[in-house]
């Protein structure tokens, strides 16, 4: 893999003649070098002024797992036998075909068919052969329901790796993905459901198109909670639920957002006679027909393009409970809290390839005379960006690893998996808008520019800390669980001692954390700072303990004692930013 060392001098362009926009642009040696606009070589294919210089080579054809701290956090959570495996996929993902597939289903939106040419409703949505592709591989990779359906050390963890790196080409087909994978604790709640479905949600087989589910080789599932007159709040719930009497029910209302609607089966909340329940709705029923799943329209979204996301009608509609009838809220929450871990995952993930893509181009343009890379206040920016992608992956795969734990039965790591998933869903999605605009800006006018990839990911960016809980819903969460579930707080207190004692830094930011604790007085008004403040203490510890003395040392100066502006790129002087670059990833 390319470090981010610097280089002796200039590649390929030599400095040019003096530069009137050379003001301002370097306060060292060489500053005031000009562009070199003239260049001695190149086609001219377009008009004998036309020669292209400086312009950085695709990025493309390059390994999006060779990333360090990806890949120790990985082996660190106990999956360092996918790591082999992970370099396929992450060739695969850095492929000019597999970047191809993720451009044409964001640049061709999928379609709605409300109906089909005689006029009988279908409710269909019409993807672009790319969308199917990258499905095609991700269920094959196992980013579905396969840690539940092929157990193990490390299960969830590797899987956490594969949806990382194989979502650097598209997040929009991660979401049934995340889906199908958050279902099944949900589902395990009722065994005899589980037993037909959950086979089939951790196959490998992707199987589009509307059939019979068990007649199919592979499924997908989604979730229909929100509504119009509420998303957080699920208990404003109106569709209602109809016990039929042969212990299936009758749906009928509405749902607001209901993403990936050519999923097989979903989960839904409806109001039964004993209150709130959830329910298995699947669009097609047992007998082939087609379950009522009137698709009003699609939502004309900022980004997420890729993706459907619906607003369906329930009619008639068939389900069957899952969990108990009044209980809809506790059994979905088991699908909500592994959704939101893949929101860190893949926010973690996000925020790498935004900063490959700005350490690839720092690595080959030059301005003023040198690289990019070598001018130390775009090597605060990046280090800057490097430690905050850093600090995001380390979280993220703790979290995964709890989770694997948590499946094995260790119940201090369930419990640390409550709070510390709700409080890195808080900070990693918040970030991760932040970084990518900053990262855009590595890239100059030509991150503003479509072809760069990086719109997509800045009209991506919002959504992990929208869905599956926003801020503010994600922040109060964690105060929730510190009420009720004690041990949730202990567990955290563990992982946090374990690290004490490294860094005074580290120290006197936990007892800052202690200290919002304990206070009584309004503790909704300050959740949001209390959380963030949890969620870098919790980074710090990871950090200190597994990460370079040069990433810790960055992250506890400028995140845990404030030596840093509001901006990315201050980091204070006296850093080893070499060290923290090293580990960058920048692409070939
Ligand atoms: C692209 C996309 C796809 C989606 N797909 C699905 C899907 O497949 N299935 C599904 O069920 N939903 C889906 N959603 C819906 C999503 O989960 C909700 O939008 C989200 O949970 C927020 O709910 P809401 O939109 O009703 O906002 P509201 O609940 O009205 O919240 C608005 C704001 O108020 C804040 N807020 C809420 N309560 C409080 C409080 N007590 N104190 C302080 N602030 C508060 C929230 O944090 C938020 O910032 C999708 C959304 C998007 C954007």
């Amino acid at each position: 893999m390319t470090t981010l060392l610097p280089r002796a001098g200039p590649a390929g362009a030599e400095p040019g003649s003096e530069a009137e926009s050379g003001a301002g642009a370097g306060v060292g040696a060489g500053a005031g070098a000009g562009v070199d606009v003239a260049g001695s070589g190149g086609s001219l294919g377009m008009a004998e002024t036309h020669v292209v210089t400086n312009q950085v080579p695709p990025f493309v054809g390059h390994d999006v797992a060779a990333d360090p701290p990806l890949l120790e956090a990985v082996a660190r959570e106990n999956a360092a036998w996918c790591l082999e495996d992970l370099h396929r996929l992450g060739r695969l993902a850095g492929s000019e075909q597999a970047q191809r597939w993720g451009d044409e289903a964001n640049r061709y939106p999928p379609v709605l068919r409300t109906h089909d040419r005689y006029g009988n409703r279908i409710d269909e949505v019409e993807f672009h052969p790319s969308w199917h592709a990258m499905l095609d591989v991700a269920v094959r990779e196992g980013l579905g329901a396969v840690p539940w359906t092929e157990p193990g050390p490390g299960a969830h963890v590797a899987r956490a790796a594969r949806f990382t790196v194989w979502g650097t080409i598209d997040a929009g087909h991660l979401c049934p993905m995340s889906m199908t994978y958050a279902a099944i604790p949900a589902l395990r709640t009722t065994p005899e459901l589980a037993a037909v479905y959950e086979p089939l949600l951790g196959s490998r087989e992707y199987d589009p198109g509307l059939r019979e589910p068990t007649g199919k080789r592979g499924l997908l599932a989604g979730m229909g909670m929100t509504e119009k007159q509420g998303g957080s709040d699920v208990r404003s719930n109106t569709t209602t639920a109809t016990p039929s009497g042969d212990g299936s029910y009758r749906l009928r209302g509405h749902k607001w957002f209901t993403s990936a609607p050519m999923c097989d089966v979903f989960l839904v909340l409806a109001q039964a006679p004993r209150g709130l329940s959830c329910f298995l709705v699947p669009r097609v029923l047992p007998d082939g027909s087609r379950n009522p799943f009137r698709i009003q329209r699609l939502k004309d979204k900022l980004g997420n393009r890729s993706n459907a996301s619906s607003e369906p009608e329930f009619d008639d509609t068939l389900g069957w409970l899952v969990g108990e009838e009044g209980r809809g809220v506790r059994t979905i929450i088991g699908m909500v809290a592994m959704t939101r871990l893949d929101n860190v995952v893949g926010s973690a993930g996000a925020m790498r390839a935004a900063l490959a893509q700005a350490a690839h181009h720092a690595r080959h343009r030059s301005a003023f005379g040198s690289l990019l890379v070598d001018k130390p206040l775009m090597r605060n920016v990046l280090a800057d960006l490097a430690v905050e992608s850093e600090a995001a992956t380390a979280l993220a795969f703790r979290l995964a690893g709890a989770v694997d734990r948590a499946a094995q039965g260790d119940a201090g790591e369930a419990a640390f998996a409550r709070l510390a998933t709700a409080a890195g869903k808080y900070w990693v999605c918040k970030r991760q808008p932040a970084v990518v605009v900053e990262a855009m800006e590595c890239l100059g006018g030509n991150g503003y520019v479509e072809e760069s990839g990086l719109p997509r990911m800045y009209r991506e960016a919002p959504l992990n800390g929208i869905w599956e809980g926003s801020g503010n819903v994600n922040a109060l969460d964690v105060l929730r669980a510190m009420l009720r579930e004690p041990d949730s707080v202990e567990a955290v207190r563990a992982e946090v001692a374990a690290a004490l004692g490294a860094d005074g830094r580290l120290d006197a930011a936990w007892r800052q954390v202690e200290h919002d604790l304990a206070d009584p007085a309004d503790p909704e008004l300050r959740a949001r700072r209390t959380v963030e403040r949890l969620a870098l203490v919790l980074q710090g510890c990871l950090l200190v303990r597994h990460a370079p003395t040069a990433v810790a040392d960055a992250f506890c100066a400028s995140r845990l004692a404030g030596d840093a502006g509001l901006a990315f790129g201050t980091l204070p002087r006296g850093l080893d930013l070499e060290a923290v670059l090293e580990r960058a990833p920048a692409g070939r």
